[in-house]
């Protein structure tokens, strides 16, 4: 039995009060995620359109949904009426779609464009050079139902600290080169989204604003083949 209330207050004790968690409860059943939010916790992760959009249906509606993995445009819409934080956005189609779908929920979405600066290919994001090349269009100007907040990252997976303390650099660096040049005075251009888990502590050291924690708080994952 995984003892959600020993592994939510283990971890509390390590993070800054200005680090926001992101309970993430991807696989997860409703129960269990149900324990978390008995505990006092709202902000729940899921990186599967599908499986964000069920456990909004049956959860409270105070919590406040993080969608965190890839997202594919043609699914926005599941989601776009509801989300409070897309961590992922790794292309400029994207992004115009989900300004598309905040137009047609009268909303504005957050999102994070997020950066790749791990070793895995498979791994999605963009550069820093990439990002700036979308601000600077007159396109992504005119969009005014999306509002960024900061930067998403992922470091590699690997025992090499030295390597993650790096990449996570890099991300805080093309930060504070974004948040110089464009937006010097937007108050809410101030979230760095890294650390998972396994790198949350390193993370932090380099600068994270919220870490997304899967396994740690709920127990190992098991994935249906
Ligand atoms: C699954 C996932 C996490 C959490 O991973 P853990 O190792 O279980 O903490 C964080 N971020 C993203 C994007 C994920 O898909």
């Amino acid at each position: 039995m995984t003892d959600i209330k020993a592994n939510f207050e283990k971890i509390h004790n390590k993070i800054p009060n200005n680090v926001l968690l992101v309970a993430v409860s991807k696989t997860k059943p409703v129960e269990l995620i149900m324990q978390a939010y008995n505990l006092g916790y709202r902000v729940f992760g899921e990186n599967k359109v599908q499986e964000l959009r069920e456990k909004y249906e049956q959860m409270p509606k105070d919590i406040r949904w993080h969608m965190i993995g890839h997202l594919q445009s043609n699914k926005v819409k599941y989601i776009a009426p509801f989300v409070e934080l897309i961590h992922a956005v790794d292309s400029f189609k994207l992004l115009k779609t989900i300004n598309k779908e905040a137009l047609k929920n009268n909303r504005t979405i957050n999102f994070l464009f997020q950066l790749h600066v791990a070793k895995e290919e498979s791994k999605f994001g963009m550069s820093c050079e990439e990002v700036e090349a979308i601000i600077n269009t007159q396109e992504y100007k005119d969009l005014k139902n999306i509002n960024p907040m900061g930067l998403m990252a992922m470091a590699t997976n690997t025992p090499d600290k030295e390597l993650v303390h790096n990449e996570f650099r890099q991300v805080k660096k093309c930060f504070e080169y974004l948040k110089e040049k464009y937006f010097k005075n937007k108050a809410d251009f101030k979230e760095l989204s890294m650390g998972m888990s396994q790198d949350f502590e390193i993370a932090i050291e380099e600068g994270s604003t919220m870490i997304r924690l899967g396994s740690t708080l709920f127990g190992a994952r098991e994935y249906k083949n």
